[in-house]
């Protein structure tokens, strides 16, 4: 089928059919968007690094990674739901890269409801990692800003997109070897408009490194921001 007929028959699908789950088109039941069968499959996170989000074997005692311990981070904690591995980096990709931006309301939803029950605060403002503008031009949205729309309106934060820029068009960490990764990202954000909150999330599809939300980090802590955590729906490593 024509992608562009395909990717039509798909968008009228999910606004006929919300329910229908998006990895097998079988009802999805409770949660929008995936049934129950391929959520019990996902690859979750189940114990983690309180810190950056990596998954930790179960037995661990919930206290920081050896990594976090030896250079902590500039944000101070990580809820990343998923593995990023099959079938959520396919979600993930379908949304980024195909454009199905219906797919952002189904994985922000899963991430709202894990911190839903969380017993810590949430923060005052959700902050998505900006794009820059020529990236932005040519995708024609940001993912991290549909996510924290999506998160925001459910969990009743509201989102700072103007709080941030990106005004270096830094290349995409995965094309380069991990020593270059800090450096391309070096001076890549400042903050615009000073977050009200004391207290922020900055809000990503996808942590690899860390090293993005680090730097957007420091640069917000710089402004007088006390406290960012990091919301992602998945993490490598
Ligand atoms: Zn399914
Ligand atoms: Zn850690």
């Amino acid at each position: 089928m024509d992608t562009m007929v395909y990717k039509c028959v798909q968008h009228l699908q999910t606004l006929l059919f919300p329910s229908v789950c998006r990895l097998c088109g079988a009802a999805s039941g409770r949660v929008p968007g995936l049934c129950m069968p391929c959520l019990a499959d996902a690859p979750w996170i189940t114990t983690a690094c309180p810190c950056c989000g990596r998954a930790l074997p179960a037995a661990h005692d919930a206290q920081f990674c050896g990594r976090c311990q030896r250079h902590p981070p500039a944000f101070d904690a990580t809820t990343a739901l998923f593995h990023y591995r099959p079938p959520i980096d396919y979600l993930v990709k379908r949304m980024k890269f195909s454009g199905e931006l219906t797919l952002a309301p189904v994985l922000a939803s899963l991430l709202a409801a894990r911190l839903r029950t969380r017993a810590a605060a949430l923060p005052g403002l959700l902050i998505p990692v900006p794009l820059h503008r020529t990236r932005l031009r040519e995708r024609g949205f940001n993912q991290a800003t549909e996510l924290a729309r999506r998160l925001g309106r459910e969990l009743n934060i509201s989102t700072g997109l103007r709080c941030c820029q990106r005004h270096r068009n830094t290349q995409p960490q995965s094309l380069l070897p991990a020593t270059a990764r800090r450096i391309n990202l070096r001076n890549a954000f400042s903050v615009r408009n000073i977050p009200r909150a004391r207290h922020v999330a900055i809000v990503d599809d996808v942590m690899t490194t860390g090293h993005t939300s680090n730097e957007l980090a420091r640069v917000l802590k710089q402004s007088g921001v006390e406290q960012v955590e990091v919301w992602v729906i998945a993490r490598t490593g």
